[in-house]
């Protein structure tokens, strides 16, 4: 079995408190985008992991795509075993949920392939104690997300958008840019209602006065690349430019395929990690 697991990419992310267990209630809107990991699932008597690709992350039992098989196995009680083997595409640590994306690939495909039945919602509850995005990846689709990760609403897309993506550096430690958050003040917060009225309408106008990212401001005092990259892709013509989750990864949303696909080739020469991309329906597609 065959599973293309899809990063994702912030429209807003937005911070709204915290509760008493130090969980941060989140609103953000967010969806897949087409660079993607691949896994791949075959039947075995043991569970196995083996990585590849790039970046080529160690093949042990922290990673979320076998413990993702593990948790699968303790709620299910189901015995069964699958060498997993995955390759990688999505930058790591660059707040594109690659990880995440990895596990609901697992969760997802090893349900089907186990035969083990369980729902959306059961699927859902499982991700949600890997990460707080895994069940966005495993639902897909324009989503606002709140509470920890677990309240979602799927959102009409009015259109498709064509994206480059940049990792000007390397990956910034999310509880880092949580903390130095709380000590920043006067941070800009996105229009999060308009942005979802843009996105669905497709009103790229208001779509560039209403994206926003809170943590924008701290991860770049702690990474200038972020914002010189941000800033490039504001200069080449982007409609609107911005960091993705707690970084390190940005983001411009251009007019054209063709225009985005010259930028991200150009700046390629001072980023190696840049890559061209458009927005998704789907977060996983699994092939038997
Ligand atoms: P998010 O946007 O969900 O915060 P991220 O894009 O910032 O995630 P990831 O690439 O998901 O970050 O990786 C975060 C951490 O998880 C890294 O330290 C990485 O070593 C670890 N990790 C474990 N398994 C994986 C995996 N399959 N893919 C990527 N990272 C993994």
């Amino acid at each position: 079995m065959r599973i293309k697991a899809r990063a994702k990419i912030n429209w807003t992310l937005d911070i709204l408190g915290q509760r008493e267990d130090g969980y941060h209630l989140m609103d953000m809107l967010m969806q897949p985008v087409s660079l993607a990991d691949t896994i791949t699932l075959t039947p075995a008597g043991e569970l196995s992991l083996s990585t590849g690709g790039y970046p080529k992350l160690p093949a042990n039992e922290r990673n979320l795509a076998y413990r993702a098989a593990v948790a699968l196995q303790e709620a299910t009680g189901c015995r069964r075993g699958a060498a997993i083997h995955v390759e990688k595409r999505i930058p790591v640590g660059a707040g594109m949920g690659g990880g995440s994306a990895d596990a609901a690939g697992v969760l997802a495909g090893l349900n089907r392939l186990w035969g083990t039945g369980l729902n959306q919602e059961q699927l859902e509850a499982i991700g949600l104690t890997l990460g707080a995005d895994v069940p966005f990846c495993l639902r897909g689709g324009l989503t606002r997300t709140t509470g920890i990760g677990e309240k979602m609403v799927s959102l009409p897309c009015g259109r498709c958008y064509d994206l480059v993506v940049i990792q000007p550096c390397r990956g910034l430690s999310t509880s880092e840019v949580f903390a130095a958050y709380h000590e920043k003040e006067n941070i800009p917060r996105p229009a999060s209602d308009n942005a979802q009225q843009a996105l669905a309408s497709g009103d790229t106008a208001l779509l560039a006065t209403s994206l926003g990212n809170v943590l924008q401001a701290v991860s770049q005092d702690m990474r200038p690349p972020i914002g010189e990259a941000i800033t490039a892709l504001k200069q080449r013509g982007a409609i609107t430019a911005l960091m993705t989750g707690s970084g390190s990864a940005v983001f411009g949303v251009f007019a054209t395929e063709e225009d985005a696909r010259d930028i991200a080739r150009s700046l390629r020469n001072h980023w190696a990690s840049t890559f061209y991309c458009r927005t998704c329906p789907e977060s996983l597609i699994i092939t038997d």
